[in-house]
């Protein structure tokens, strides 16, 4: 799904969408000139790879996110959480597949190496 900046509008409108087994969905609204925000929640499966053993396996998620999308070039000190859309689009499976992504790349260990380092910390 992809939106033309110039056509968001400051009442909010919902969006859903499916990547795999994922579902985001939320609204997103003009919030100035050059700028729209957009709050989701990804919910569903995703596959990890763990950190330990490099096994990859699914596991639920259910996470909000807020975003700040500019359609000009932003300043690397203001651009936490920012996405540039130079282009005029708002490319809304780019976004939600980065938020996968994000999610992906963020520490996991699979279900049988969680078990193994309950067990280390008992001892
Ligand atoms: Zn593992």
């Amino acid at each position: 799904m992809q939106i033309p900046f110039r056509k968001i509008h400051e009442a909010p409108k919902p969006f859903c969408l499916k990547e795999d087994e994922v579902e985001c969905s939320g609204t997103f609204r003009r919030s100035g000139k050059h700028r729209v925000t957009l709050e989701g929640e990804l919910k569903g499966e995703i596959e990890f790879a763990c950190d330990r053993c490099g096994a990859l396996f699914r596991a639920p998620v259910e996470e909000s996110f807020t975003l700040e999308l500019v359609d000009r070039p932003v300043k690397v000190e203001e651009s936490l959480d920012m996405i540039e859309c130079l282009d005029g689009i708002v490319d809304f499976d780019g976004i939600c597949k980065s938020e996968i992504g994000s999610m992906q790349s963020e520490y996991h260990l699979c279900p049988e190496c969680e078990d193994e380092e309950d067990f280390e910390k008992e001892f």
